[in-house]
């Protein structure tokens, strides 16, 4: 009653363009077509989307040269709407994005994390760190704030000070994927005294957005050499 009362007193502003939005939807009528779920019918491994209605196996990605984390899933495919809605974030701007996204992406993650029979726990859940040059002129660390947000619906936790980010490369775009992580060599590591924590443990990484891959997959191999069992990986959102 009282949400009903202040959500009429103070509407919900959609985080994408800041007009009146929809109260369960979070954003508003205009954008919310711009706001699309990754689809379900996607890679077994990578969650890349299938294109076809058949059956799906993993991709030829996949198939030739298998990730180093065990599966990966993404709430949204990144664009529109949501990127809009993200950039505005990233600046500043909407400081309750993360609040708009929290349920479908821990539903993203509660989907990923049910695909194993028998399911395996989550024993430690780490977030990509940030560039540390980035958070220096931000301020603050975007990723992490819709991270603990979605986590909260899923009684999860982040692990503080797991793995460490040097300066991260520019983005290459051009690059194929070997360069890409060759570029990535020795940007990520274990935080001190982290491997005590990650021996034997399965690990749920998560990020904002998977771009090529090519990070998760460098936070994956760093979090294996420590010590840890499995990755599984999590994003809010996916570049096709
Ligand atoms: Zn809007
Ligand atoms: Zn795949």
């Amino acid at each position: 009653m009282l949400s009903d009362l202040l959500d009429l007193l103070f509407p919900r502003r959609c985080p994408a363009c800041d007009a009146v939005a929809d109260v369960s939807a979070r954003f508003c009528p205009d954008c919310l077509p711009g706001v699309v779920p990754a689809p379900r019918h996607a890679c077994p491994v990578c969650g890349a989307p299938a294109g076809h209605d058949g059956p799906v196996f993993p991709c030829v990605e996949c198939r030739r040269r298998p990730p180093p984390f065990r599966r990966a899933a993404a709430a949204f495919l990144f664009g529109g709407s949501l990127a809009d809605a993200l950039a505005r974030f990233k600046s500043g701007g909407v400081p309750d994005f993360p609040d708009a996204v929290a349920a479908p992406f821990a539903r993203a993650v509660a989907r990923l994390l049910a695909a194993d029979r028998p399911p395996l726990p989550v024993h430690l859940a780490v977030a990509v760190p940030p560039d540390p040059q980035r958070l220096a002129r931000r301020g603050f660390d975007p990723a992490t704030l819709v991270i603990r947000a979605a986590l909260r619906h899923l009684d999860l936790r982040l692990a503080h000070d797991v793995l460490r980010s040097g300066p991260r490369p520019r983005p290459q775009r051009d690059l194929d994927r070997d360069a890409r992580l060759r570029a990535l060599h020795g940007v990520f590591r274990a935080a001190p005294g982290a491997e005590r924590r990650l021996r034997g443990r399965h690990v749920l990484l998560l990020d904002d957005v998977r771009t090529t891959g090519s990070t998760v997959a460098a936070c994956a191999r760093t979090l294996l050499a420590a010590g840890a069992a499995s990755v599984r990986v999590a994003t809010l959102a996916l570049v096709e």
